[in-house]
């Protein structure tokens, strides 16, 4: 039986601004097993790496950095001395268990023993997520530097070089000590890769990892996952706004809207027979997965994609706020905020009509 490796439990985060909160994430609970993968999926700006960068305590840190860049009138920079360490911490609240531990009650140091070595972070976006001073050699032996002692540089060197070939980082003997400038998105992508797994983690947490590549680098960096999924005993999320990434990976999926989520369950089922008016919205913008669910029924879904945008996550809607652009939405779904329910041992859903 496969035994729970990590576990969010009523987590809230949100950033302070001068005309109130914003809302990233609102009670979001959720759990992964070993060797399972669970794919978070939704539209871009829903708050799935809001989610992942509060669970692992470094939503505050980021965005404490984020607020000397932000142009807009969410904080601006003059007002960063009023917002101290001890408020961005109220930020977030609930648990983010890892094998019992709440890593949210662990300080920064305490929690650093875990992250890289325990459980590891592919960020999304390759453009900050290497530095440019240092070989991607030097970088990807952080891991093992950090977390393994005593270990020689031989060892360690030999170590990078394995995980780099695994991801198949084409002569990455010679080209160990060049800086991250000398490689191409795909290349960076793989790279990462190979720095998350270097320190053997049982849980590696893939953020939007194909998103800003083309079609075919897409296509291998999907293999390399496949190929973490299948050969390495972890524990594997996969965030992305794409279902098609989430559709070749994940055992299960969550499906996030505004901060929250509205249904999780298992891939097979969530992708042939969507039930919250959400997820069936999401299916039928991608025209892969219309093919798919084609090829298994009867019926004849098509492309339909949902109308209008995401809420403000200043302004989110009262009741579900999903209403305004719900083809199903009745008045009691303006007035009452719907519960994410079990319906069954493997599926839960938040809406008030649909099951
Ligand atoms: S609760 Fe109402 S508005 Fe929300 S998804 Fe269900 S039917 Fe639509």
């Amino acid at each position: 039986m496969q035994e729970l490796l990590f576990e969010i439990k009523n987590l809230r985060a949100h950033v302070p601004s001068s005309k109130g909160n914003i809302v990233a994430v609102d009670d979001v609970s959720l759990s992964i097993k070993e060797n399972e993968c669970l794919g978070l999926l939704g539209e871009s700006g829903c708050g799935k790496t809001s989610l992942i960068k509060s669970a692992l305590g470094f939503f505050q840190v980021s965005n404490r950095y984020n607020d000397a860049k932000i142009q807009s009138d969410w904080i601006y920079p003059y007002q960063l001395e009023y917002i101290d360490k001890e408020t961005w911490k109220k930020t977030v609240s609930g648990r983010a268990m890892y094998r019992g531990i709440d890593l949210l009650e662990l300080s920064e140091t305490e929690r650093a023993r875990y992250l890289g070595r325990h459980i590891s972070y592919i960020p999304q976006g390759l453009q900050g997520a290497l530095t440019p001073v240092f070989s991607i050699g030097e970088q990807a032996s952080e891991p093992l530097e950090i977390h393994i002692t005593n270990m020689r540089q031989s060892e360690m060197r030999s170590q990078v070089l394995e995980y780099l070939d695994l991801v198949n980082l084409a002569d990455s003997r010679e080209r160990y000590v060049l800086d991250p400038g000398k490689f191409s998105g795909g290349e960076s992508q793989r790279i990462l890769i190979a720095m998350a797994l270097v320190a053997a983690p049982y849980l590696v947490i893939a953020d939007e990892p194909t998103s800003a590549l083309d079609v075919t680098i897409q296509a291998q960096i999907m293999n390399v996952l496949k190929m973490v999924k299948e050969e390495f005993n972890v524990g594997l999320m996969v965030v992305s706004h794409d279902a098609s990434v989430i559709a070749e990976l994940a055992d299960r999926v969550a499906i996030m809207y505004s901060g929250r989520l509205v249904e999780v369950g298992d891939v097979v089922q969530i992708f042939h027979d969507p039930r919250h008016p959400y997820t069936q919205g999401l299916m039928s913008s991608f025209p892969r997965i219309i093919m798919m669910q084609r090829l298994s029924s009867d019926a004849r879904p098509r492309l339909r994609g949902i109308p209008g945008s995401p809420p403000n996550p200043r302004e989110i809607p009262t009741g579900c706020s999903f209403h305004p652009r719900c083809p199903h939405a009745k008045s009691k779904c303006i007035d009452q905020r719907p519960e994410l329910k079990s319906t069954s041992p493997t599926h839960q859903i938040a809406c008030h009509y649909f099951e």
